[in-house]
């Protein structure tokens, strides 16, 4: 017989368990292994509080997602970026006591996450990229006819290193590697790409526009990306994805920055997303397509997959 008192400590004890019920019963995005954010050019973890990766960790882990934030040099070539985010991965391996990860990355973190499945396969479960240019960007190749050691090109490099030791200062975990703006440069044109890819193949796609090997020494590949560079009249950095645009648009469809056969690799989930360059990180601030699934169900929709996947 239950006495006055058990029972109310029961009935305690089972209001207190009903929050974390609630939020065990989900597990809509809880995979095997955890999902590990790598960023792309002048990318950061959070600045002044504000995620690169808008409203999507947060996502992820509300229903069941373990969820790391990483930061690497903000303008550096692929190897060096992939060299410091493998660092970090073996340190989320031997925090989480998981023997892999789930990379995803965009922009400049496709390559950079790719070099780190190249070179260690064995901590990788998954490669995920996003809005990446494996074959290059146009606007890359735009800018590598500055004349390299003009006045120009030291102007350029100058700069945009300046801004990107800003982004890191200003980031909430600096790293301590140096800017390497034309580095950075190098490995995002169209010569520097074809380089990295005869590298590093793995999930490449051996025709123009096709998909790549869904699965390379273990690792599995997937990527997606946007075709829609105007898209949301409030966000002031559609004007810089339009500019963009007025450059690639020549060559083929793309998301102001990106095109849309360069972000193929291994299984693309779909690249015609209603989405810009910045809109795949859910930026600026959330202000993407009205006519578009939400940036952040994509990423929850992808770790549903990783969890069907047994990954
Ligand atoms: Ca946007």
């Amino acid at each position: 017989m239950y006495n006055n008192k058990t029972l109310l400590a029961l009935c305690i004890a089972s209001a207190l368990a009903l929050p974390s019920l609630a939020n065990a019963a989900s597990g809509y995005t809880q995979t095997k292994y955890p999902i590990v954010l790598s960023h792309g050019m002048l990318g950061f973890d959070k600045l002044l509080g504000v995620d690169y990766w808008y409203g999507i960790p947060s996502a992820l882990r509300r229903d069941g997602a373990k969820v790391y934030v990483t930061q690497v040099s903000q303008l550096n070539t692929s190897e060096s970026r992939g060299e410091e985010l493998l660092a970090q991965v073996e340190e989320i391996v031997a925090i989480s006591g998981q023997s892999k990860v789930n990379l995803l990355g965009h922009s400049h973190g496709g390559p950079t996450i790719r070099y780190v499945a190249a070179v260690r396969p064995d901590l990788v479960a998954s490669i995920t990229s996003i809005g990446s240019p494996h074959k290059g960007s146009p606007v890359a190749d735009l800018i590598r006819n500055v004349q390299p050691g003009s006045a120009g090109e030291a102007l350029l490099a100058g700069l945009t290193n300046g801004l990107a030791s800003l982004i890191n200062l200003l980031s909430s975990n600096p790293s301590s590697s140096a800017q390497n703006a034309l580095g950075a440069l190098e490995s995002l044109n169209s010569a520097g790409s074809a380089r990295f890819n005869s590298k590093f193949p793995q999930g490449i796609p051996t025709t123009a526009c096709g998909e790549g090997a869904y699965k390379v020494n273990g690792v599995n590949y997937y990527s997606w990306g946007g075709t829609s560079p105007l898209t949301n009249l409030l966000d002031p950095s559609d004007l810089l994805m339009g500019a963009g645009a007025l450059i690639i648009n020549k060559v083929e469809a793309n998301d102001g920055l990106v095109g849309r056969c360069s972000s193929h690799l291994g299984q693309v989930i779909r690249d015609n997303y209603r989405m810009n360059h910045l809109d795949e990180v859910n930026q600026v601030i959330g202000l993407t397509s009205l006519f578009e699934t939400s940036p952040v169900s994509v990423y929850r929709q992808h770790a549903n997959r990783l969890k069907n996947a047994s990954l």
